[in-house]
């Protein structure tokens, strides 16, 4: 639960940390944490010290699952227990991977025949939503769109055949970095 420095609930929601329903505040009033910083009435603060103990273990296990490890390994390594203290809460610019192409309704990019869903579009947000509803409704007209154009031979294409054996290359490597290194470095 988002709460004030003396513990209140800064959202309309929830009175108490449950399990069953979170605190929608951030997903709904996305510039909290801003505003009350502005207004002085900052900073909010992540409240999880009435959760019961079994609720926290379940979340922390949660984190896990969803990929969240660092934030696990964060609070062990400081010894942070959070059904004891509450913490100060922020959020990054939600809209930094907000960018990319712009699809109309039926999924079609700007390039005829080319569709798109998902965390790739500039003009559609909703995360698993957007990438499963957009998904299926990009691939259903990009089906559709196949049938209306010729088929045409691009296997001895000199472009393709430019993209294959440069990657060919790279795949043929005997000596080079490990992929592990660049994926460390990124
Ligand atoms: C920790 C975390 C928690 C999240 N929690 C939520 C949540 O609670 N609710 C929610 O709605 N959303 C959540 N999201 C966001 C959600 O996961 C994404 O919005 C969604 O998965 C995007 O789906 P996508 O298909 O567009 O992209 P992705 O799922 O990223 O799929 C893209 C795929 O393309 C592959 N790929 C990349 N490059 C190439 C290439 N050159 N050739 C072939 N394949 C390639 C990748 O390996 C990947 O499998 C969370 C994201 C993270 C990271």
């Amino acid at each position: 639960m988002l709460v004030d420095y003396y513990g209140r609930p800064v959202g309309p929601f929830v009175n108490k940390p449950t399990k069953e329903l979170g605190d929608a505040t951030s997903d709904i009033w996305q510039g909290v944490f801003q505003e009350k910083m502005e207004n002085g009435s900052g900073p909010v603060f992540m409240n999880c010290a009435e959760n019961t103990p079994e609720d926290t273990e379940f979340m922390m296990k949660s984190f896990y699952s969803e990929g969240d490890t660092s934030i696990v390994d964060y609070l062990q390594q400081y010894h942070i227990d959070l059904n004891q203290s509450m913490i100060e809460f922020g959020t990054y610019d939600y809209a930094l991977c907000g960018r990319g192409l712009d699809i109309q309704l039926s999924g079609q990019t700007s390039l005829e025949g080319l569709y798109a869903a998902g965390d790739v579009l500039g003009n559609v947000r909703g995360d698993i939503t957007s990438a499963a509803v957009f998904g299926m409704i990009s691939a259903e007209n990009a089906a559709a769109y196949t049938k209306t154009v010729d088929f045409e031979e691009v296997e001895n294409h000199p472009l393709i055949q430019e993209s294959m054996d440069l990657y060919n290359s790279l795949l043929d490597r005997k000596v080079g970095a490990h992929w592990k290194e660049a994926n460390s470095m990124l």
